[in-house]
């Protein structure tokens, strides 16, 4: 059983706290879910997602000149306090290693950055299992016709990951109330608005 100590959060519990902090509160302190139909597309993504990585494999093999790959592969660290499963381990030409993770939709700027950060934490999880290198990422949006992009790590997105993963930890461990998204839009069709004061 999780303890204080031990408890892990997942890449889907960051995407969700980087889009409104708020909802890591109303989901871990007040039990209250999310919309059904949020799930329903999550489960159609990952139908999608299936079809896809078994068709993409290959091209992407050759784009970006890997010489192993691992699939699904679970991974879990007490110290990033992170667990997760990573669609593609990569190891790169020079031992280094690096995630691919695939995402169903256009590729977008804007979320771009949560996915970039989803990315890095995937590398630290990586970096402490294989004791490995890690200095990029690449995310590939599928419903592009498989856009493939690369993502240097720098130390700042690093220690941002880290700032995320603490912040929903005072939340979930210690019931802290967090700010509001800074985007109000966010807010007109959220299913909390009516209990977010
Ligand atoms: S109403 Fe706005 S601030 Fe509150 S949880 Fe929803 S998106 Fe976040």
């Amino acid at each position: 059983m999780d303890t204080e100590s031990t408890i892990m959060i997942t890449p889907s519990e960051v995407i969700e706290h980087i889009y409104c902090p708020r909802f890591t509160y109303f989901m871990n302190c007040l039990n209250i879910p999310q919309h059904e139909e949020l799930r329903y597309k999550v489960l159609k993504g990952r139908e999608l997602h299936e079809r896809r990585e078994k068709e993409n494999r290959e091209y992407l093999r050759k784009k970006i000149g890997c010489v192993d790959k691992e699939f699904s592969v679970y991974v879990a660290s007490p110290i990033v306090r992170v667990r997760g499963i990573i669609d593609e381990v990569l190891t790169l030409p020079d031992g280094s290693m690096a995630p691919l993770d695939y995402k169903y939709t256009e590729f977008r700027d804007y979320f771009f950055e949560t996915h970039k950060v989803q990315s890095v934490l995937y590398a630290m999880l990586i970096k402490e299992t294989y004791h490995k290198p890690v200095v990029k990422g690449y995310i590939c949006y599928a419903r592009d016709g498989a856009t493939v992009k690369e993502i240097i790590y720098k130390p700042e997105d690093f220690e941002y990951a880290k700032a995320v993963v603490d912040e929903i930890l005072r939340v979930i461990l210690r019931g802290y109330y967090p700010r509001k998204t800074r985007w109000p839009n966010k807010c007109i069709d959220c299913c909390y608005k009516n209990i977010c004061v």
